[in-house]
């Protein structure tokens, strides 16, 4: 494993961004990286700037208002980058599925590399969720390198 890669796998930074939930989500992820649950012993920290950060974590569903700041944001992160889906809303639209607004979940504007499903989704849901992002950059399938437009449900 390049040193590279090792360093990812346990200081991945990460990015929050809601496209236009409920804030239910937000709520869930917010006290999953407080000091209750602890993802900093994972190396998990949270960033401000799409330019530091290795992993995107969207919760809501994609309105067509917040579509073209996604991308951007999304194309603001160096490679390798990767895409987590929180909640949903994020993986499919949920209930705003078909609404005249909103383009649907995550994965019908950028690639999704994990899906979080639940209404919101729990905390535990949320770390498990990224710890078995973290797994697949460490093993010797697809990942690590670039996301390829790869995706796996959780
Ligand atoms: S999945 Fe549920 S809690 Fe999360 S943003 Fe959508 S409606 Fe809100």
């Amino acid at each position: 494993m390049s040193v590279r890669k090792w360093a990812r796998i346990r200081s991945p930074w990460l990015i929050h961004f809601n496209t236009g939930g409920c804030n239910g989500c937000d709520i869930e992820f917010v006290a999953a990286i407080t000091p209750r649950f602890d993802v900093e012993r994972f190396g998990i920290k949270l960033q401000g700037s799409p330019r530091h950060a290795d992993v995107l974590g969207v919760t809501g569903p994609i309105t067509m208002q917040i579509t073209k700041r996604l991308v951007r944001i999304y194309r603001q992160m160096p490679e390798p980058k990767f895409v987590v889906a929180i909640g949903t809303c994020a993986t499919s639209g949920g209930p705003f599925k078909d609404c005249y607004s909103v383009h649907g979940g995550v994965d019908t504007v950028i690639p999704v590399d994990v899906y979080i499903p639940g209404c919101p989704p729990k905390p535990e849901a949320i770390i498990y969720g990224i710890a078995k992002l973290l797994n697949k950059l460490s093993g010797s399938g697809s990942g690590g390198e670039d996301n390829g437009g790869h995706t796996q449900k959780t």
